[in-house]
């Protein structure tokens, strides 16, 4: 069975790939490298012994959709593609909106046409509005303080649409669309061969101390110390890739085995992390030691945040099953056999 994955070339598309070749998918990739690179693709066939068919283009290129799906017998279609960086969404708005929305309007557009109905979609739990209780559930309200999170807001909202116009047309093969969303994915795959490699630097914590452990960067700042939270330093809900990476090929199997309708699904630990707890188990795991200071909050930042994982657990049997050592000692190890990232 052969599926498709936008933006598979990706940090998180990269180990999808693994994940999915190694449970016997054929994987497809369709990415314009905008974020990435090929590289990553050749390190996903040396990992799993396994071809990957990879084509160059643009999830809003109509032609090339249409091309790969009368070609080629998919399945189903993993939709990474886009554009992730909150920062610059608020300064170019509309090329997230172009990426992010349209991109997806396109790619469902088309496989409509094909008549594939079976997705899963890369939300995040930016999605959800800042909430005074945790942990988080997919039934909680929604809303969105940047284009990116409102991107993807907006993808999930014309996505359950499609639920409704199904219903309304009695259509005889509905639309099954799984949107997870994502906390903190951190890690790399245990090889060392593939892992995150940021443009630049990264704004992202744990990028951020495995560039401080390497030397690349002179010391961490870390962004308050004055939160509500167990030391005072801002709390969030980390999850390997890899684990995140297994979340998608057991929603893609729960969509074979019959789940339908439009399903959005927390992809966490269930836990949260604080930013010192997340620092010393790298230090300790690693014998490392970080340099770092604390400044002033960064703007933007909520206290805390962890999302509940038991509608996964129900919904698609999935659970993490890696733990901090394991995230803070394979990002390390990624790090540290890859320097440059894929340079
Ligand atoms: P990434 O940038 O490493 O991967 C995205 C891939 O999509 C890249 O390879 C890029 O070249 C490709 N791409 C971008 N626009 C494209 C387009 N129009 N057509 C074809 N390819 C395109 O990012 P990632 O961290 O792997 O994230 C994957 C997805 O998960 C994104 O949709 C992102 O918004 C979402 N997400 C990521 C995080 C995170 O912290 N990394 C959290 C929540 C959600
Ligand atoms: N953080 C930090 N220093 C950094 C980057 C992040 O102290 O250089 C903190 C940030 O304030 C937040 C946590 O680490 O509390 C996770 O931040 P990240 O940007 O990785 O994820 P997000 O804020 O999107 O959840």
């Amino acid at each position: 069975m052969k599926i498709l994955v936008t933006g598979g070339a990706g940090y998180i598309g990269s180990h999808t790939c693994v994940e999915l070749l190694n449970a016997g998918f054929d994987v497809f990739v369709l990415d314009n490298l905008s974020n990435s690179k090929t590289e990553s693709l050749r390190r996903v066939e040396i990992i799993t012994g396994k071809p990957v068919t990879f084509v160059q283009g643009d999830v809003r290129d109509r032609e090339c959709l249409k091309a790969i799906f009368k070609a080629h017998e998919i399945t189903a279609v993993i939709h990474f593609a886009g554009l992730k960086a909150v920062g610059e969404s608020c300064e170019q708005p509309l090329n997230y909106y172009d990426n992010n929305v349209y991109g997806s309007i396109v790619l469902a557009q088309e496989m409509e046409k094909a008549n594939i109905k079976k997705l899963v979609f890369s939300s995040s739990a930016t999605v959800y509005k800042e909430s005074a209780v945790q942990p988080l559930t997919e039934d909680m309200p929604l809303g969105t303080t940047n284009p990116y999170g409102a991107s993807k807001l907006m993808v999930e909202d014309i996505f359950r649409d499609l639920e409704v116009a199904d219903k309304l047309n009695n259509h005889s093969l509905p639309w099954s669309i799984t949107l997870l969303r994502y906390f903190n994915p951190v890690g790399a795959h245990e090889s060392g061969l593939i892992g995150e490699d940021p443009n630049g630097v990264p704004n992202n914590l744990m990028p951020f101390i495995s560039q401080v452990a390497i030397g690349k960067l002179g010391q961490l700042s870390i962004f308050g110390d004055d939160y509500p939270t167990i030391d005072g330093t801002g709390v969030r809900d980390y999850i390997h890739v890899v684990d995140l990476a297994k979340g998608h090929v057991k929603a893609v199997q729960a969509m074979l085995n019959g789940l339908t309708g439009v399903n959005a699904i927390n992809l966490g630990s269930g836990q949260g992390l604080s930013v010192l707890q997340l620092v010393e188990a790298f230090e300790s795991e690693n014998n490392i030691a970080i340099k770092r200071k604390i400044v002033g909050r960064r703007a933007g930042d909520i206290a805390e945040y962890f999302g509940s994982a038991k509608k996964a657990k129900k919904l698609i049997n999935w659970q993490t099953e890696l733990d901090v050592n394991a995230m803070v000692r394979d990002s390390w190890y990624w790090q540290s056999k890859n320097p440059n990232g894929y340079e």
